[in-house]
């Protein structure tokens, strides 16, 4: 049929060769259409901006595709890097009172969002499980984030509690997110909160039982009817860190990054060197001791993945 002028659109989804796109402008604003694409364009993945003509019967062909703010990617069974998801300009980093935080997670997710350059926010959840018994090691750890200037905020997720998601709507509003963290701390629970029509499964099966095997399921742009987008996917609920080299973890870790280029020598690895920046701050206290403890840990699992020729999954 005939195509109309070429116009702006959003997709939001990718199924092997359609992509639903979403009309930024035009008569069709807010309208999905069922695209295909015209040439190979590469990769086309939810989150992208394209240019594309509108067809009859809301469908489309795709034309081209914007420059990326951002691009998530992660390896296919083959070890390749592959983009999932595009123009994400924040990550949730989703603990929960329970499961307990594993060592180094949150640090390992914020060394991600640092390389990628998006906006990180720590989500601690089921915060109707703190007690007094916990509440100063959950406040502890809340606080290693927020003298970094990264929000936090406590939130209860759960259908059987009525939810709380403390400031967490205004740190969403204007952005596009994506919700990271271990199984089981709520993230599902967090997006069905967020968007009722979302209704994803909750419980104690595995994100992976769940959907499949995670390379085959797809990201989805989604609106929140009280502003912003998430993109999601089970394959980026479980995101971890991945394909990082060593002399990149340090651009990871805000307070150590700032440093570089204070120490005495240039290739400097902060580890006995006289002097060294990083080791002075650990020394002072600007740096804190959790965090350079995280740093060397991180270290030496990109270090020994390295030596073994491995991702890290
Ligand atoms: P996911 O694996 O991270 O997606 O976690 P789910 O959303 O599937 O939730 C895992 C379990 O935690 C479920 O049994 C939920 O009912 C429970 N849960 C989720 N949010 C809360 C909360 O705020 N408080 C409590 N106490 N439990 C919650
Ligand atoms: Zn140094």
């Amino acid at each position: 049929g005939e195509l109309s002028s070429e116009q702006q659109g959003l997709v939001i989804c990718r199924y092997s060769k359609h992509f639903e796109v979403e009309a930024l402008e035009g008569d069709d604003l807010g309208k999905v259409h069922q695209c295909t694409t015209r040439t190979n364009l590469g990769s086309i993945v939810a989150g992208d901006k394209v240019i594309w003509r509108a067809g009859s019967d809301l469908t489309g062909v795709i034309v081209s595709r914007l420059d990326r703010s951002s691009i998530l990617e992660r390896p296919d069974n083959f070890g390749k890097l592959k983009p999932v998801a595009a123009n994400i300009d924040q990550m949730l980093i989703v603990i929960a009172c329970e499961p307990a935080p594993q060592a180094n997670l949150i640090d390992r997710y914020l060394v991600a969002a640092e390389l990628m350059n998006v906006r990180a926010v720590i989500v601690l959840n089921k915060a109707d499980l703190i007690s007094t018994s916990n509440e100063a090691q959950f406040e502890t750890l809340l606080d290693v984030y927020r003298r970094l200037d990264y929000p936090a905020v406590k939130i209860v997720s759960s259908r059987h509690q009525t939810p709380q998601l403390d400031a967490l709507p205004e740190l969403i509003d204007q952005h596009t997110s994506i919700v990271v963290g271990q199984s089981g701390v709520g993230k599902s629970s967090l997006i069905n909160a967020l968007l009722p029509s979302a209704n994803l499964a909750i419980g104690d099966l595995s994100e992976t039982t769940r959907e499949g095997t995670h390379t085959t399921t797809k990201a989805k742009l989604l609106h929140l009817p009280a502003g912003g987008r998430l993109i999601d996917s089970p394959g980026i609920r479980d995101f971890s860190l991945w394909h990082i080299d060593p002399l990149q973890l340090q651009h990871g870790f805000v307070e150590i990054a700032e440093l570089i280029g204070h120490c005495r020598f240039r290739d400097c690895k902060h580890e006995s060197e006289p002097g060294c920046a990083v080791l002075a701050a650990v020394e002072s206290g600007d740096i804190q001791a959790p965090r350079f403890a995280s740093y060397l840990r991180i270290k030496e699992a990109v270090l020994d993945q390295q030596s073994r020729g491995l991702n890290l999954a």
